[in-house]
Formats: structure tokens, C-alpha cells, sequence
């Protein structure tokens, strides 16, 4: 049965500053005001600036809110548009993959569609090797200092790490699965390492408290040691042919956490069935992080059945 929709607010119950409608209770007491914070500061001015003046701001402050709502709105449809469109393109794929592929794995595995990571390998350029060196300079020093560095995502990326850590003892194989298809895709959420490669001040210090012999120059050295000659064009200054050439104890907890959303949900449903479930990989030619940029491309790049125990990967051209 259809849900009963709620009722419409009446149409005459508009923001004044964004004309949109006004749900719950008004932003300022006496204003017909939304809750948000652009039309409150705006209408929060009438009490403070001589009339006229409010009445010119009004009018071209107000009409910036609005054209800034249809732009986002504009954008919110553009991905959803393109959402719906990868969805289709997926499901069509599969369809014709359980098709061709009449074994038991690919038919009864569950599609993950992923991004993919640059394919092309250059020199690490030397302007991006002195901006890492310089930042992490700057973040040992700090590390190295007593300074206390609140930082909330430290405490979130640890739970994270802390539940993958629990679903990959649940469930034998499930880590292995994971590390199939992230090299599959190449590390396409790399691209967000950039310079910096998530060595914030929690994650040295880490390393600190684990080597208490470390001094800011051999912490340097470690990690400087470690760049490749050669990385990932675009991506993060330790993307190397073969993946991070930064081993996992080095890296950051955002690093050895972060799971996208599609590789979660699978493990999730993993976790549940209580065995490591076959999918069905679609790795597509944009980075992740990027998926909406205008120029990004969203062909299929790769196509794996993989399992618990192994990974099949499909030829593409045959496909599509
Ligand atoms: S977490 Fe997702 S985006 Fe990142 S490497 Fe793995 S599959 Fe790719
Ligand atoms: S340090 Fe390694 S895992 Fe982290 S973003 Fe860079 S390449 Fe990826
Ligand atoms: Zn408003």
C-alpha cells in the first residue's frame, strides 16, 4: 500500500528571502523566514539598517539565494541524472553477463560498480615531491611539539578501522576480497592523497608512539625514502604501479579505514550472509571523488566475477 504523502504546506507559506517553502518553525521570531542560515542573516539585518538601505540589500541578496538554490538544485538533478544513467548502463550489464556467463558465481553475485584510478604512470614531479617534503615537515614539527591537536575525524577513522577489523574476523576471507577489488579498481580514491597523503599530526604521532627512537629527521627520512620514483598521474604522491608504496603501518587510519560506499554495502551483506558473496566488479573510468565532474568519463574500464577464492576478470571489448 501507498504511504500516505504528508500534506502540502499551503502555498502562500513561502521564505520571503528564498521563496521557498517554509517547513517547521521560522528562522526568526516575527519573520516569515526559512531556517537557512543565509536567509536568517540577511533578514536578521531589517532590525539593524535603516529601511531603505535593507530594502536595496534585500533585493539583491535575496535574489543571489535564489539563483545560488536553482543552481544547486540544478546540479542535485544533473547527478541524479547521471546516478540513473550508471545504474541502467550497470544493470544492463549484468543482465547480459548472467547471460553469457552461465556459472553458478556469476549468477548468483551481486553487482559492486566502482571507479578506477588513473592508468598512466609518470615521474613523480619534483614540484609535488618538495610540497609533500615541506608539509610534512611542517606537520612533524607539530607532531613532534606538545601541542594538542583536537581532531574528531582521528576518533571516527579509528572506529571505522575498528569495525572493518571486526567484519574481516567474522568473516575468512572477506579482507582478501576487499584488497581483489580495490586492485581492481587501481586505487581510484587515491587521487584524494594528494601532497599530503593524509599524514596528519594524529597519524605521526602514531608512528611516534609506536618507534619511540623516531626524531623528526629519521621520521622525515622514512617517508621521503618511500616516494615512488614513478607514480599514478593525478593521484596521490605515493600511488605507485603496483598500488601505496607506503606499507600499511605507515599510512594514515584514513587511509588503512576508508572503504567506498559500493565495497561497504557488499561487505555489509557479506557480513550478514556470513560468507564473502561473488559480485560482479563494473570498474568505470572515472576517479572516485569525481564521479560527477563534467568531464568525467564513465565507460566501463574493467569487469571481474570474483569470489572468495579468486578473480575473473572479463574482456570488456567482448562486451560492450
Ligand atoms: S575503496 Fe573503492 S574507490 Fe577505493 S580503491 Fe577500493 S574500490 Fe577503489
Ligand atoms: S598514502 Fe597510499 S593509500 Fe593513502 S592515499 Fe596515498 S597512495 Fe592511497
Ligand atoms: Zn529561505
Amino acid at each position: 500500500m501507498f504511504p500516505t504523502a504528508p500534506p502540502a504546506p499551503p502555498a502562500d507559506n513561502l521564505c520571503d528571502v528564498c521563496q521557498k517553502p517554509m517547513l517547521g518553525n521560522p528562522g526568526l521570531p516575527d519573520e516569515k523566514v526559512c531556517l537557512n542560515p543565509a536567509c536568517v542573516h540577511l533578514m536578521k539585518q531589517k532590525k539593524t539598517l535603516p529601511p531603505i538601505l535593507f530594502e536595496n540589500i534585500f533585493r539583491i541578496q535575496s535574489q543571489q539565494i535564489r539563483d545560488m538554490n536553482q543552481r544547486a538544485a540544478a546540479d542535485e538533478e544533473r547527478r541524479k541524472s547521471i546516478d540513473l544513467s550508471i545504474r541502467k548502463d550497470d544493470q544492463e550489464l549484468v543482465n547480459q553477463l548472467k547471460n553469457e556467463l552461465p556459472d553458478q558465481d556469476a549468477q548468483s553475485s551481486r553487482l559492486i560498480s566502482i571507479a578506477s584510478a588513473n592508468s598512466t604512470l609518470v615521474p613523480l614531479p619534483k614540484k609535488r615531491k618538495e610540497a609533500f617534503e615541506n608539509y610534512l615537515k611542517e606537520t612533524l614539527a607539530t607532531a613532534f611539539s606538545g601541542k594538542t591537536i583536537n581532531s574528531k575525524d582521528y576518533a571516527k577513522n579509528r572506529s571505522k578501522l575498528t569495525i572493518n577489523n571486526k567484519q574481516n574476523q567474522k568473516v575468512a576471507d572477506l579482507e582478501n576480497f576487499t584488497g581483489k577489488i580495490c586492485s581492481q579498481c587501481r586505487g581510484g580514491c587515491c587521487i584524494a592523497g594528494g601532497n599530503e597523503a593524509f599524514l596528519e599530526v594524529p597519524a605521526l604521532r602514531q608512528q611516534i608512539n609506536r618507534h619511540p627512537d623516531l626524531t623528526e629527521e629519521s621520521a622525515l627520512a622514512l617517508y621521503l625514502n618511500r616516494l615512488p620514483e614513478k607514480h599514478v598521474e593525478g593521484s596521490c604522491v605515493f600511488h605507485a604501479a603496483n598500488g601505496c608504496n607506503l606499507p600499511t603501518d605507515l599510512r594514515s587510519d584514513v587511509c588503512n579505514a576508508y572503504l567506498c560506499n559500493p565495497l561497504t554495502e557488499h561487505r555489509e551483506a557479506s557480513v550478514e550472509a556470513n560468507t564473502v558473496l561473488p559480485a560482479l566488479v563494473v570498474s568505470r573510468n572515472y576517479r572516485h571523488y569525481h564521479r560527477y565532474d563534467e568531464e568525467a568519463n564513465h565507460e566501463v574500464v574493467s569487469v571481474s566475477v570474483t569470489n572468495a577464492d579468486k578473480q575473473r576478470l572479463i574482456d570488456v571489448k567482448n562486451i560492450n
